[in-house]
């Protein structure tokens, strides 16, 4: 592979819901505060990403409006990737109160995670949470930021009636929607087995109504690949299982602790944060960015046989 343009940074692994097949603090307890990386030392990293070119950086966890200090997470990296994007993933909770600072931050966009239209269906695959809450944020980051996508993991018997409701919403509110194969990790297998749906399927299943086109990626290295409805709805479909786009992936994780991994699947990684403690040049901490850049392969079960389980909160989705 050997080509980075997005970095996906962790910044915690806590959340205040509990997706059925995410189940944050299952498979391993969270960082503790000690251990996870500093906002000055966020800083010294983006500026090493930044020689690097990166065009894109999606900030999630977790969840990452949990991170008391996300505005100086987001400030350190528009400082030292002054052309990237720069997003978040979230469950949009407690976007409504942040927004703002975000934005000001540098923020210009925004994924919110919505798996179902219906209050019942909501709490029952996503937990505790307020959907009315969630609806809010993403009107509210459509009206301040750049650029709002929905996430929607596709789940059998839960929400797979309701993908003509997301598309219908994605026009009403004009954002895009990503339905999202369910990955077995590890940390929920007998439930992500039961419930999955694959991307063929949601394309069938929206192709009763109208028929369905599909498009370029808007980017070669997009995870999702593009449709548009015959009434003119683009949308995407994430088929991590089916149809694996390892190929053209160029994306690099930063885990809480600092550990760079070049695939959603690796477990360990190289520890930037062991670098910076141990007092790393500039120049050093660049040239370990670069090497898990030219390093960087797949881990993903389909290639690589031996899955160490995980929950995504940990390996930041
Ligand atoms: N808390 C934020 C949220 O809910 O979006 C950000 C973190 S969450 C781990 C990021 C995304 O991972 C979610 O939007 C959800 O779509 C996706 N996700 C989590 N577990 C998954 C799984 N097992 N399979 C597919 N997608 C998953």
């Amino acid at each position: 592979m050997g080509a980075a343009g997005t970095l996906r940074v962790n910044v915690l692994e806590q959340c205040q819901l509990r997706c059925a097949y995410c189940l944050p603090g299952a498979v391993k307890p969270f960082t503790p505060n000690p251990a996870r990386l500093r906002v000055d030392e966020y800083r010294r990293l983006a500026a090493a990403f930044g020689a690097h070119g990166l065009r894109k950086v999606r900030f999630t966890g977790g969840e990452p409006l949990l991170h008391p200090e996300l505005e100086g997470v987001i400030a350190a990296f528009r400082a030292g990737l002054p052309q990237a994007t720069l997003a978040v993933t979230t469950n949009g909770l407690l976007l409504p109160s942040r927004l703002e600072a975000l934005a000001r931050a540098g923020l210009d966009a925004a994924t919110v995670h919505i798996d179902s239209l219906r209050p019942d269906r909501y709490r029952q695959s996503m937990g505790d949470g307020d959907l009315e809450v969630a609806l809010q944020a993403v009107a509210m980051a459509r009206a301040r930021l750049a650029r709002v996508k929905l996430n929607c993991v596709v789940q059998k018997g839960l929400n797979d009636d309701e993908l003509w409701s997301f598309l219908a919403l994605s026009r009403r509110l004009d954002v895009e929607v990503r339905f999202i194969e369910l990955m077995n990790t590890g940390s929920a297998t007998h439930y992500t087995r039961g419930a999955f749906v694959s991307g063929a399927r949601m394309l069938a299943l929206l192709a009763e109504r109208e028929p369905i086109a599909p498009l370029r990626r808007r980017h070669e290295a997009d995870p999702a690949a593009l449709y548009r409805t015959g009434s003119g709805i683009t949308f995407g479909v994430i088929a991590s299982d089916t149809a694996p786009f390892c190929g053209a992936c160029d994306r690099l994780r930063l885990t809480p602790d600092g550990r760079l991994r070049g695939c959603l699947y690796e477990a360990g990684g190289t520890s930037l944060r062991d670098a910076l403690r141990g007092g790393a040049t500039d120049a050093a901490l660049e040239a370990l960015v670069g090497a898990t850049v030219h390093t960087k392969r797949s881990f993903h079960p389909a290639s690589t046989p031996g899955l160490t389980p995980f929950s995504m909160s940990e390996a930041g989705g």
